[in-house]
Parts: C-alpha cells; structure tokens; sequence
C-alpha cells in the first residue's frame, strides 16, 4: 500500500496571554491507503489539534505552524487557501462530534447535500439529489426521501452523525478524519455507526485517521495506533502488537484502565495524577509525574520516540540502553 498523508515533525505552538503552548510537538505519521490510523489520547493531548493541522483549520493570530504535511505530492501546509479548500472536503474530509456545529439550522438536509454536491462533483440539482438520497440509503437511513426534508434540529444525534458522514462520503475522498464521531452518542448507536464506517472503508479503500479517547473504539477500528500525551507521541504501532503488548508506561495504564465503549471520557482515564500544564514543560518525560517507573533521567532529559520491538515505537527511558539506570 502506498502512502495517502504523511505527517512530518509537525509543531502547532500557541501564543496566549499566560505563554506559549505548545499543544503539538514534533508530531511525525504516516497514513496508507486504505489504513485506519487512530490517534488516542486524553483531551489536551494534542490529537484534535493534529487533525485540524491536517484540514488547515488552525489559522490566526498567535498561531505558528511547523513541518509538513505531505498529502500525495503537496505540501498542506504551504497551499493557499483556495487550494487547500478544493482538496478539503473533495479528497479529505471531516466529520467531528457535534455534527450540530458543521449543519446549517435553517436550511434541510437535502438542501445542504445537494448544493456542495452539484458544485464539487459537477452535477445537475436533479443528479445531486438522487445522489444525496443514494448516499443516506447508503449509511443506514430507511426514509431518505423524508429525511431530506427534515432540518437538522428535527434530526436525533445517531442520525444526524450518519447525515455527516454521508455528506463527508459524497465526494468520495480519500482520507476521512473523524474527531471523536461517536463520543456523544449512546453505546447501541456508537456501535452501528463504527459497523458503517468500517463498510465504506473495505467497499471505497478510504483512509480513515480516527482521533479518539476510547480504547474500546479503537480496538474496534484501527489498523496502527499512535498514543499521544501532553503534544508528543508517546507510542506507536500496529493494533494487535500494541494491546498485546504496550511498552509506555502510559499505554499500560490507559489499557489497565479497560475502558468500555460508550464511557464517557471522565470516567475513562484511572491512571493517578493529571496532564502537566503545557505552559510549564521542562525538558523531561512529560508523564514522569504520573509513572510508578520513573527515574533521575525521566526528570531532566526528554525520551525520544525509538524501536521497542517490531514495528513498535515509544518514547520511554526504559528502553534506553545506557541510561536505564539514569
Ligand atoms: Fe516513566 Fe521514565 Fe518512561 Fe517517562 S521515561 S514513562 S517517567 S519510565
Ligand atoms: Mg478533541
């Protein structure tokens, strides 16, 4: 498989009143085609920040972005906003938790499939609708016809998510990010939109990168994991590797954790202590205050993200020869 985004040592800093966060720090990933790739994490990690580094939805005063994000040949990072508006929502797209936020509340459905649809995919209004009304069939809607009627406020959760992906699907891209789409749904619910997600990815080869909080979701989902903390990726690989077999001090505790789909994310996490401050990060492990494992060098010198083990990957002094007794 070929690769669809790669993400090279990128930095999203913000500059506050109180200083300079740095809510991701030298973020590196790969996406292949047809790979789901989840990015999990606590809130603060830095995961939702990533994805929106990728939709070049983080502009604006204060903002400083670093390094690359290589989508094919071009560069994200460094296309103009017309460009990058073309390849969003045509050949990446996005669906987040509040589907609310991303819908028009005074206009239908239909009306707001249809108008995206015929522009981008260069189609009569009569084309676009009976594309509209294929494409809700498609994520498990019985009446179509009717919900494209409806307005979003008319709509329950569950439904309006499947009328985000189905809008997110028109184009047929290939990268879908999805930013926590099923947190604020009930478990029954959850699990059908999960079940659809992996159906239109084996029916269309889309990528999927999968930002989320629940190990369970991921489990469900992913083909490779990357554990984020505190802006850093703490550790990387693929599935099955790293639930058999976690080697950060903080994948152990989120796994021991055994989060059940449909929890909500306060109740997840069990692992003592909190998040630093990202305003006050000082060279170091940056979970050395939470781990039963730290050491001298934990405090003072920050792990880099190396080899554990085949095709696994984490930034922990642990496996540091030389310096495992600091
Ligand atoms: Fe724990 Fe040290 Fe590893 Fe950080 S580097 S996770 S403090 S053992
Ligand atoms: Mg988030």
């Amino acid at each position: 498989m070929s690769t669809l985004l790669e993400i090279e040592r990128l930095s999203a800093h913000f500059t506050t009143e109180e200083g300079r966060i740095k809510a991701v720090d030298e973020v590196s990933l790969r996406i292949l085609q047809g790979e789901t790739v989840c990015i999990v994490g606590e809130s603060g990690c830095g995961k939702s920040v990533t994805a929106m580094s990728v939709m070049g939805l983080l502009q604006g005063a204060g903002v400083e972005i670093g390094g690359k994000i290589k989508f094919g040949d071009t560069d994200l990072l460094s296309l103009g906003k017309h460009h990058l508006r073309t390849i969003r929502g045509h050949e990446i797209a996005m669906i987040f938790q509040e589907p609310m936020s991303s819908l028009n509340p005074v206009l239908t459905i239909g009306e707001q499939m249809i108008e995206p649809m015929a522009l981008h995919l260069k189609l009569s209004k009569k084309e676009a609708r009976r594309r509209a009304v294929e494409l809700i069939e498609q994520v498990g809607i019985s009446r179509p016809g009717q919900i494209m009627n409806n307005y979003p406020h008319e709509l329950s959760g569950g439904m309006l998510q499947r009328v985000m992906i189905a809008m997110a699907i028109s184009c047929a891209p290939k990268l879908l990010i999805a930013d926590e789409p099923t947190t604020a749904l009930d478990v029954t619910i959850q699990a059908q939109i999960l079940d659809m997600l992996r159906q239109i990815k084996a029916e269309s080869n889309m990528a999927i990168l999968l930002i989320t909080h629940d190990l369970g979701v991921v489990a469900e989902m992913a083909d490779y994991v990357v554990v984020m903390y505190a802006g850093k990726i703490v550790e990387e690989g693929e599935v099955t590797r790293l639930f058999e077999s976690p080697k950060h001090p903080y994948t152990q505790g989120l796994l021991k954790s055994k989060p059940i789909m449909g929890q909500r994310q306060d109740e997840l996490f069990s692992i003592p202590g909190q998040v630093p401050n990202l305003l006050e990060l000082k060279p170091s492990c940056y979970f050395h205050d939470r781990c039963a494992h730290c050491m001298d060098v934990c405090r003072t010198k920050e792990p880099a993200l190396g080899r554990v083990g085949d095709g696994q990957k984490a930034a922990c002094w642990l496996y540091e020869e030389g310096e495992r007794h600091g």
